[in-house]
């Protein structure tokens, strides 16, 4: 069953890992995608093509989600060329991890730009379709780290639990207009990049889980398939653990 059939969505952060995913099932579902990239155009292209060719409507864009002029532009271009929007996933995320004693002003300020603000002005630029359409769903990409912190991510987990401030906010401001916002809040997710770890390291997080697996960019697709969807229709200011049980 397709469930995200005619919706047009913006993913930030498309390009790899966990926001490539949700733009392969969200093409699954029948969902035409816009996705940002930062710096990799190759892929994003790629994936763009990928996507096409699953009869779908997708392009990628180069936005900087930490600007609040190039959000602006992107939601105007992306309206322009796909008529709505339905769903915002706000994915866009970096670690620049580091104990406080160690950590730069710079290193604080960059993260809770890319990871926090970002959120902000894509929210901010896309509130006005979604008032005028008197619907839409977004969704933030918090971390399980939001809301229990850890020892030398105080940047990442500062960023990630204001997301899930700002995104209750959210849920209380405009839902009487039918927009509902929602976080996902990933335990430890395999990509790529964990695939450069020392695979020991990573069999000792695995063992550590519940469901004694690390998580695929799947399985938080199919949670964003579910609260972009109809099905989530009553649903807002929610946090959703995705983290086979990490945080009980
Ligand atoms: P990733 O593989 O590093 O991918 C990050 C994506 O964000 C890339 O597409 C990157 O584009 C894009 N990006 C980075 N800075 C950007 C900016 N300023 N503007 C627009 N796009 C930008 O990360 P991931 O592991 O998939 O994580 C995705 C989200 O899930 C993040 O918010 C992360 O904090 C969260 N999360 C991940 C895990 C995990 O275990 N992986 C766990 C909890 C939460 P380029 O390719 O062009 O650089």
């Amino acid at each position: 069953m397709k469930l995200l059939e005619g919706k047009n969505a913006i993913i930030t952060g498309g390009s790899r890992g966990i926001g490539k995913g949700i733009a392969q099932v969200f093409a699954q579902h029948g969902a035409n995608v816009a996705f940002t990239y930062n710096s990799s155009a190759e892929s994003a292209e790629a994936l763009a093509k990928e996507l096409s060719g699953m009869g779908v409507k997708a392009k990628a864009y180069k936005s900087n989600a930490a600007s609040f002029s190039e959000a602006q532009e992107l939601v105007d271009e992306v309206v322009k060329e796909f008529g709505s929007i339905d769903i915002l996933v706000n994915n866009a995320g970096i670690t620049k991890d580091n104990l406080l004693m160690r950590m730069s002003e710079e290193d604080f300020d960059r993260v809770i730009e890319v990871n926090l603000k970002s959120i902000f002005n894509m929210t901010k630029a896309a509130q006005r379709t979604f008032l005028k359409q008197r619907s839409g769903s977004i969704i933030n990409m918090s971390s399980v780290v939001g809301v229990t912190g850890n020892a030398g991510q105080a940047n990442y987990a500062a960023s990630k639990a204001g997301i899930i401030g700002f995104s209750k906010s959210m849920a209380q401001e405009l839902g009487s207009r039918n927009i509902r916002t929602n976080v996902i809040a990933p335990g430890f997710i395999e990509t790529e990049m964990t695939e450069k770890l020392d695979e020991k390291t990573v069999q000792g997080w695995r063992d550590a889980i519940p469901l004694k697996r690390g998580g695929s960019p799947e399985d938080i697709a199919n949670a964003c398939v579910f609260l972009g969807s109809d099905l989530s229709s009553y649903i807002t200011g929610q946090i959703i653990h995705v983290d086979g049980g990490m945080h009980t």
